[in-house]
């Protein structure tokens, strides 16, 4: 049997930089049933940094995580930077103005360099789309390329600097409280372990309402989301250097997006379909989305296809993480609902999770961008 203060269940992002955080506050172990930590939705993002997407909540967060992002060459948690500039269009059609609009107005409370342009500006800035499918555009210049590797090996490096013991192949299939503490058997194989410790954090991304049922514990209400990608070569090919600085162009009622990636395009038709939690894989018919979607709205055509992949998105049903203990439970901590946020939120997250579990505060910065422990607070989704 072995304790520790905190035992957190899935080492994808969310764990991985829970685990960083509160190996300064105790002992840590971060168990993961994959032989890969990173291997389901951590290793499967667009890796794209932007303050203008999602609810308050996630742009707070998302704003709150910056200067950890911007500090980690000068910290030493990154030999180099992991947010590189990329730059994000918004773009939209004549009956889509009003959805520039709302996504200015709501974008620009915590990122003023955010600008509306009329369509001649956003066609001088994204020349490879049609003219006739842009009347107009928001830009947000500060918009980033997110290093996901080594953010993500970075917190893991972090915690066990910190003292923190990543255990892989450790799946948790039970989870009992007595006497104050939890006791959390994993398998490996044919062989059975005992973890044990006051508080579990449950970072297990599309199952976290699956680990919340071994302790008996009532569900959030979570529905994992598929989201396809693929890279591809476009055609007619641009020289590779303007390809490499093109801004991510995104529709701004996500039906598609595009973004460079290592001399190629990045594209996903942002589907977002419900699915049980499990090892997804691309549909072709959202496949064939992606490429019609990008083919209408762009100049080129989707050349050769060179990967395709598929991830999961989780989400509360009010699109907010779940961020708090359980009313329910005692010691049992949730972390979970990252949506298609989880990465450039997970500084700000893990923070707000450290914070709650060991003064029972958000940090102050955070605080003062409008992250707020009732918004996240796991009661909002629980009927009396
Ligand atoms: C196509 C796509 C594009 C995206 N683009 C972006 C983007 O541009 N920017 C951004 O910020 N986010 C993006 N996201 C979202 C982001 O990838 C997720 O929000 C984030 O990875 C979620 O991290 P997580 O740690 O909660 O989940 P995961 O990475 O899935 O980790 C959960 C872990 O828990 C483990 N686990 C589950 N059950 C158990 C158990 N019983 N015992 C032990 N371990 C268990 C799993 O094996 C898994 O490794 C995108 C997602 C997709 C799919």
């Amino acid at each position: 049997m072995t304790s520790c203060d905190f035992l957190i269940i899935g080492a994808g992002i969310a764990g991985a930089s829970a685990a960083f955080e509160l190996s300064a506050q105790g002992r840590v172990i971060l168990l993961e049933r994959e032989s890969r930590p990173g291997y389901h939705s951590t290793g499967r993002s667009a890796a794209l940094y932007t303050e203008t997407y999602g609810n308050a909540a996630i742009r707070s967060l998302t704003v709150g995580s910056r200067p950890f992002f911007d500090a980690t060459v000068v910290s030493g948690f990154s030999e180099h930077p992991v947010l590189t500039p990329r730059g994000v269009l918004l773009v939209g059609r004549e009956e889509q103005l009003a959805s520039l609009d709302e996504a200015f107005a709501a974008g620009s409370r915590l990122t003023p360099t955010i600008r509306r342009l009329d369509a001649d500006a956003a066609l001088a800035m994204a020349p490879m789309l049609r003219p006739d499918q842009v009347a107009g555009a928001v830009w947000e210049p500060d918009a980033m390329d997110m290093d996901v590797h080594a953010i993500h090996q970075g917190y893991l490096r972090g915690a066990r600097a910190r003292g923190a013991e990543v255990v892989t192949d450790a799946e948790l299939t039970g989870l009992t409280r007595r006497d104050g503490v939890w006791r959390a058997e994993t398998r490996t194989g044919t062989e059975t372990r005992t973890w044990t410790a006051p508080w579990v954090v449950n970072a297990a991304g599309a199952w976290a309402d699956g680990v919340a049922a071994l302790a008996g514990l009532r569900p959030m209400g979570l529905t994992p989301k598929r989201r396809t990608a693929i890279t591809f070569d476009p055609t007619p090919i641009p020289a590779e250097a303007n390809l490499k600085d093109w801004p991510m162009v995104c529709d701004v009622d996500e039906s598609f997006y595009f973004k460079p990636e290592g001399g190629r395009l990045l594209g996903s038709p942002a589907d977002a379909t419900p699915v049980e939690p499990c090892d997804i894989q691309p549909e072709e018919l959202d496949i064939a989305l992606a490429v019609d979607r990008i083919e209408r709205a762009a100049l080129f055509k989707v050349r050769r296809i060179t990967h395709r992949w598929a991830g999961l998105r989780t989400f509360a049903p009010d699109m907010t993480p779940v961020v708090g203990p359980d009313p329910e439970a005692e010691g049992f901590f949730w972390l979970a609902g990252q949506g298609g946020y989880g990465i450039q939120t997970a500084p700000g997250m893990a923070r707000t999770a450290a914070g709650l579990l060991t003064s029972g505060a958000v940090p102050e910065d955070l605080a003062a961008l409008g992250v707020n422990a009732v918004d996240l607070a796991p009661e909002r989704l629980r009927a009396p």
